[in-house]
């Protein structure tokens, strides 16, 4: 599934202009890397891919349909199509690591069958089988975030979004993310990933856009980080 960005702009209340005229196009399956200074607008941009902010400007597309022209029950479809991971996991503290995952195969519909397959499979694919059991107090800040990708991935999203998900960890850990990150990309899922890591962005030598003042100031499809 592709994703197109078309002259996308986005003025906040305060006339603030977080995005300006921004157009790319990821092609299924690539792995790009967003990066930027702090308040160039990377948030925003993953924000209207998730429709949850409309662009003041220009369309988004996913394929070729206008998600912010989708009525909400077909935005949920959309949703489900994109799966994310956030720098603070998002876990639900009170559920341990199995039922942080059923809960959002339960949220799409699917059986419980297919929930007591899929979730120690997909616990396996991120390396984690012998914590299932365990809350999310229990884990390594790594451990958090592959359980958080986990659940991002159990629904078998065509997208992933991964907003600066190596933020709270070492870099041992940073390593292991992006390994993660990279073998899902190779199942056949594309990847966006923001961050400010330089060493993160290099080791991966894919596709790296960089946003300054909210417009894209360099594309390159075998990316350094360069700011
Ligand atoms: P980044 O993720 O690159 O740090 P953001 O997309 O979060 O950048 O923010 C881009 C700019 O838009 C920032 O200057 C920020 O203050 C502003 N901004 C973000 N969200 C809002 C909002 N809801 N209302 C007003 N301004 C916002």
């Amino acid at each position: 599934m592709s994703i197109t960005f078309d002259n996308v702009s986005k003025k906040y209340n305060n006339d603030y202009v977080a995005l300006d005229e921004v157009s790319f196009v990821i092609k299924p399956n690539e792995f790009v890397s967003i990066v930027g200074p702090s308040g160039a607008g990377k948030t925003t941009l993953l924000r209207m891919l998730l429709a949850e902010e409309r662009p003041t400007h220009g369309r988004v597309l996913l394929h070729d349909i206008d998600i912010h022209l989708l009525s909400g029950k077909d935005i949920n479809f959309v949703r489900r199509k994109i799966g994310a991971v956030f720098q603070d996991f998002r876990l639900l503290p009170h559920k341990n690591v199995y039922e942080n995952i059923a809960f959002a195969m339960e949220a799409a519909g699917r059986p419980d069958e297919e929930i007591e397959s899929d979730v120690p499979h997909v616990l396996e694919l991120v390396d984690l089988g012998s914590k299932i059991w365990n809350f999310p107090h229990e884990l390594s800040g790594g451990e958090k975030q592959r359980v958080a990708i986990a659940r991002a991935i159990v629904n078998q999203p065509d997208i992933i979004i991964a907003d600066e998900p190596t933020g709270n960890l070492d870099p041992v850990n940073t390593y292991d993310i992006v390994q993660i990150l990279k073998k899902i990309n190779n199942l056949g899922t594309t990847v966006i990933l923001t961050t400010h890591n330089k060493g993160v962005i290099d080791s991966i030598g894919r596709r790296v856009i960089t946003i300054q003042d909210g417009r894209i100031v360099r594309d390159d499809m075998t990316g350094k980080y360069i700011l």
